[in-house]
């Protein structure tokens, strides 16, 4: 899928929207969800325009992808939930319900939660 420049998360990135941002850095932003799921869920997305894992693993900058990657473990640190586990997916296309087209790794943590899939 092409990127699309409009999407949320790229006005986000931006600063055209706001956020309520928990962590950032030359490779990646990470903000809380607009509409948590558990009581830690967080968003971590890199600095780039890569809608899914495919093309950023292909395309991406080696720095980029490594910083994101690192980003995504500071993050988790930050917020507290290494310890007691927690749950790190990212939905990436049709199937998967993906409703903003920009890379993003949920972290969800505080709760117990269920099996991966409904
Ligand atoms: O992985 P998926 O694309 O389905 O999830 C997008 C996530 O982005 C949702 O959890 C939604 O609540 C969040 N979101 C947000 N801030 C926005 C728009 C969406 O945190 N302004």
């Amino acid at each position: 899928m092409a990127y699309d420049d409009n999407n949320i998360f790229a006005k986000i990135l931006r600063g055209e929207i706001p956020c309520k941002k928990v962590y950032e850095d030359d490779y990646a932003l990470a903000f809380h969800d607009i509409n948590p799921q558990a009581p830690v869920h967080v968003l971590v997305i890199p600095k780039g325009a890569y809608v899914g894992m495919a093309d950023f693993a292909a395309n991406a900058p080696t720095a980029l992808i490594s910083g994101f990657m690192q980003a995504v473990g500071k993050v988790a640190a930050e917020v507290g939930v290494v310890e007691e586990g927690y749950r790190l997916i990212a939905n990436d296309g049709p199937n998967s319900h993906q409703e903003v087209p920009h890379l993003h790794f949920h972290i969800l943590g505080g709760k117990r939660v269920g099996p991966l899939l409904d």
